[in-house]
């Protein structure tokens, strides 16, 4: 699969709409009391609930993540409520706040980068100790060279790239730009919605610091919501886990069984499976049936006419078509059909070339390899005598036996006799 077809708008879909809840809920105007009691605690109570979830599902690096932002919260808080109730602000209120601006970023770039690997205690403890390290030296800088710190955090080192839209101090742009950056690279070799979520959450946090004397209740909302981000990025893995199949990227048995039950009156379920796989296996090795299963899946899950692609297990794959008719669905089916066993198939993991100029040379030559694989399909349709979606199910496996009987590389209707089936000449042998 390649990597562009890997990213997915759905990985950003809750963190954006989050950052968007956070930016609409910051700008309103005269809070009433009931929203202003509940952001007042909204960050204690996201990071009390998300931080146990992560810590019970062991997602250390997730839960640091939240620790890292309530830290932030928790600093510029004390601030922010000091400037409410004296119109003024506290003494040290510029050397914490560009702190946090240099930190903030620093910190939630290293542990989102930072993959756990470790065994878990001592991942733990590496953290802490990064954690604890960066915070104390900060600290007892600050207490020891109040105004040598803020001066050195506040100097504008780099006159000509100093804008005047530029409110936090400038060393916190290169910082968040280095995280931007590695955390979109991250993204971009492992798409997934965590890797998603922490480069949302980043973009907040920098839209953030910005209002925090501004808009009253900025720091609590988008504190909250970007570690809302993280927690709801845990939870879309862990859903993907249970109803994604990671092979192939369809969705699994579980989300079949699921669909299934949420099938109307009409529907129709099809059945396929790859013809002589265990042969292919042992020919070619498993990894390469692995790249095929891949193959299969991607071109099944672009079958026309509204059908939708599971994993149902093995070499086996089930397509939904809700609200359709079996006539309709057999020229989409037929098409797909056509589609796989048309497909060569190159050979990349086989007799792997030993550097890049001899693999072009062997993909253009005539020393390629390359394979086409074909499956059977069996179809059917739900009818009166069959009410439930399993003995449909029943019927389109029968329909696929059928299928295999008829000469592989067809597709089957229930009921449909072996020499009415749409045969086709097979393309492998
Ligand atoms: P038929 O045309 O009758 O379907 O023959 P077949 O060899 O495909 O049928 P069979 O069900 O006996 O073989 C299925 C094989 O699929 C067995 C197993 O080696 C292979 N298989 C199942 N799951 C996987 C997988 O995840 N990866 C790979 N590489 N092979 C798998
Ligand atoms: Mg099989
Ligand atoms: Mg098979």
């Amino acid at each position: 699969m390649s990597r562009v077809s890997a990213v997915r708008f759905s990985h950003f879909l809750p963190s954006l709409l989050l950052l968007l809840a956070g930016l609409s809920a910051a700008y309103v105007k005269d809070l009433n009391v009931f929203f202003t009691s509940l952001f007042n605690v909204l960050p204690t109570l996201v990071l009390l609930l998300g931080g146990s979830y992560c810590a019970v599902y062991r997602r250390q690096r997730e839960l640091f993540l939240m620790i890292t932002v309530y830290i932030a919260y928790y600093l510029l808080d004390t601030q922010t409520d000091f400037y409410r109730d004296h119109g003024r602000v506290r003494e040290d209120a510029a050397v914490v706040f560009h702190l946090c601006c240099l930190l903030l970023p620093l910190l939630f770039s290293i542990y989102a980068l930072w993959q756990e690997k470790t065994h878990l205690f001592r991942d733990f403890v590496a953290r802490g100790a990064v954690l604890l390290a960066i915070g104390s030296v900060a600290l007892a800088l600050e207490q020891s060279y109040p105004l040598g710190v803020l001066n050195w955090l506040a100097e504008i080192r780099w006159p000509v790239l100093h804008g005047a839209w530029m409110s936090l101090i400038q060393l916190s742009y290169p910082m968040f730009l280095i995280g931007f950056l590695t955390l979109a690279a991250q993204y971009w070799y492992q798409p997934r919605p965590l890797h998603a979520a922490q480069l949302v959450g980043l973009l907040g946090m920098f839209w953030m610091l910005p209002q925090t004397f501004i808009l009253p209740f900025t720091l609590n909302i988008m504190c909250s919501q970007v570690m809302l981000m993280i927690a709801a990025g845990v939870a879309h893995e862990a859903y993907q886990m249970a109803f994604r199949d990671e092979l192939t990227g369809l969705p699994g048995r579980r989300a079949l069984n699921e669909r299934m039950q949420r099938l109307g009156r009409n529907y129709v379920l099809a059945m396929s499976d790859v013809d002589h796989f265990k042969r292919f296996n042992d020919t070619h090795g498993h990894d390469v049936g692995d790249q095929v299963l891949r193959l299969v899946a991607s071109k099944l899950s672009k079958v026309n006419g509204g059908g939708r692609a599971y994993r149902y297990g093995g070499e086996e794959f089930a397509v939904v078509f809700a609200g359709k008719t079996v006539e309709e669905c057999m020229p989409h089916l037929e098409e797909i059909r056509e589609i796989i066993a048309d497909y060569d198939i190159k050979l990349r993991n086989m007799d792997r070339p030993q550097d890049d100029q001899q693999g072009r040379q062997r993909r253009s030559g005539s020393g390629a390899s390359s394979v086409s694989v074909t499956i059977s399909i069996g179809v059917a349709e739900r009818q009166a005598e069959q009410r439930t979606p399993e003995e449909v199910l029943k019927s389109a496996d029968q329909a696929l036996y059928a299928a295999k009987g008829a000469g592989r590389n067809c597709v089957v209707a229930a009921g449909q006799t072996r020499r009415g089936a749409v045969r086709m000449e097979r393309a492998a042998g």
